[in-house]
């Protein structure tokens, strides 16, 4: 921590552990940090509770140290607002994610269209019906496939690289004392 952070810095790379991702304090997103900035967006939940001092991940009443960064209450207190930047890095994933499913999905219903309409030509008279059949029933399930399964994965990845970018922003934002927190915490450990 004690040398500047440079805009070129490669970001760390999230921690997976048999293809889950395990947070850390270099990557620390919070699965349920991410459920409740969803429900303050969405109106659901006021931005108010017991939170990391570090990286914003909800604590219990009682806890002391943070499930996703391993920082004490003691070292770092604990805040009562989330962060506006860090909030963005949640969304800003979300959405990024949301666009690798979606085109999973269209590329999905492409090559669904591809294939019915490769049938058409190439199948004799009334066994065209199959390409129509093909083309609603098939595209349907490329599609959902692709979206749901195939590019979950991917896109989870990607996600969290690009939290782990967006963290590091935070940080050197932090650092300067440049974010919509009151006051900057120590964190040289
Ligand atoms: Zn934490």
């Amino acid at each position: 921590m004690a040398q500047a952070q440079s805009p070129s810095t490669t970001p760390p790379e999230p921690t997976m552990v048999d293809g889950k991702f395990v947070p850390t304090r270099d990557v620390p997103f919070s699965e349920a940090l991410d459920a409740m900035i969803a429900e303050v967006r969405a109106g659901n939940a006021p931005n108010l509770g017991r939170f990391c001092g570090y990286c914003y991940t909800p604590l219990e009443a009682g806890r002391r140290v943070c499930p996703t960064c391993d920082t004490s209450a003691d070292d770092v207190p604990a805040r009562d607002k989330i962060s506006r930047t860090v909030a963005q890095a949640y969304t800003a994933k979300r959405k990024r994610e949301g666009r690798y499913v979606h085109g999973a999905a269209w590329a999905g219903i492409l090559l669904g269209t591809a294939v019915s309409t490769g049938l058409i030509v190439i199948l004799p008279d009334w066994t065209k019906i199959f390409a129509i059949i093909f083309l609603i029933v098939g595209s349907y399930y490329i599609a959902s496939y692709l979206g749901n399964v195939a590019i979950q994965d991917y896109a989870y990845r990607r996600g969290l690289r690009q939290f782990s970018a967006a963290w590091q922003d935070f940080l050197a934002l932090r650092a300067q004392g440049a974010t919509d927190e009151e006051e900057p915490p120590e964190l040289d450990s």
